[in-house]
């Protein structure tokens, strides 16, 4: 049975020599057949020279090349696309993932799962970092329904199935776990170890969290309506226009007795309510034709190493 280990980076080339290194050595060990995809997300600090000199040391080294910065999740689309074997590693570049985990993940997988995520119970990165982090896990495990300590660890092991089943783009890399656990997969948590950063600095600063939220919003809002988004915005002009529409009537059936309209401050609120539940019609038909449009490819390869 063959192991992939997908490894996204950007700007890594210190680490990427004892990377290597150390998981050639658990590889070893273990007598798995393995492959390295690296995925160098537009660096400009000599990674990809790096990745090609270390391929003359290591066959098992394969590499894609992006053109620019396209972020984490392109990387890891492309790099599980591209994975060959049966089981599916994912790991960070910088050393703070540690490839000693690699087997307990595996064996975890064995158990029955389909996605086994690593949890940094013990973190080596500032508190600034780790505290909103636990509020953010918190708040996805609730909101999920999909109790994990750590949804973001960038260590994670899967059968090829489900990761290649998966659609990774824009920040969706922060919730593989809970995008998995909704399609059906089965998925489970184990305690990994965490390295302090030795080399180069954190791509992301403290807005990934203020981000992080407003995506958690959005994958609700298309998990229950990605196929139907009328059935979210016609409800509400369905609302709107139904209690504007009443009230109007009842101003018209005044109008017509009395003979004397009065513009009163309930039937402005009732006319902008019609007008608003409108709009949101033509939203919610806006939203139906994005649907049916195909999505755009995400990033462009600039070259590849097999
Ligand atoms: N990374 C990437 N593209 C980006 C930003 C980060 O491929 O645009 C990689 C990075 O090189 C590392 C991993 O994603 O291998 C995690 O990034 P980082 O260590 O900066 O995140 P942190 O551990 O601080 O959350
Ligand atoms: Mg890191």
């Amino acid at each position: 049975m063959k192991l992939s280990i997908v490894i996204p980076l950007y700007n890594e080339q210190e680490s990427l020599a004892p990377l290597v290194e150390a998981i050639a050595k658990v590889m070893k060990t273990e007598g798995y057949s393995w492959e390295i995809i690296f995925v160098d997300d537009g660096s400009t600090d000599g990674s990809f020279d790096e990745i090609r000199s270390l391929k003359t040391l290591f066959g098992q080294i394969r590499a894609v090349r992006f053109n620019r910065n396209w972020g984490k999740a392109a990387g890891l689309s492309v790099g599980i696309a591209h994975a060959q074997g049966e089981i599916i590693v994912t790991m960070d570049a910088d050393l703070q993932d540690d490839p000693e985990a690699i087997p307990a993940l595996r064996a975890k997988l064995e158990e029955g799962y389909d996605l086994v995520s690593g949890w940094k119970k013990i973190r080596h990165d500032p508190a600034s970092f780790t505290i909103p982090s636990r509020i953010w896990n918190y708040a996805t495990s609730i909101l999920a329904g999909v109790k994990l300590h750590d949804f973001n660890c960038g260590l994670k092991a899967y059968r090829a199935e489900t990761a290649k089943s998966l659609e990774i783009y824009g920040e969706r890399h922060r919730y593989l776990p809970v995008l998995a656990y909704w399609d059906g997969w089965r998925v489970a948590e184990i305690p990994v170890t965490h390295h302090e950063r030795k080399f180069g600095r954190s791509k992301y600063g403290f807005n990934k969290f203020l981000r992080g939220f407003l995506d958690l919003l959005a994958l609700l809002f298309l998990r229950r309506y990605l196929r139907s988004p009328l059935h979210f915005f016609g409800l509400i002009a369905m609302l709107l226009i139904g209690a504007g529409g009443l009230v109007l009537a009842w101003f018209g059936i005044q109008w017509g007795i009395t003979g004397a309209l009065h513009i009163r401050p309930l039937m402005l609120l009732s006319l902008g309510a019609v007008i608003v539940g409108i709009q949101f019609f033509s939203f919610g038909f806006l939203a139906e034709m994005l649907v049916r449009m195909s999505p755009h490819q995400l990033y462009y390869i600039r070259e590849t190493i097999e």
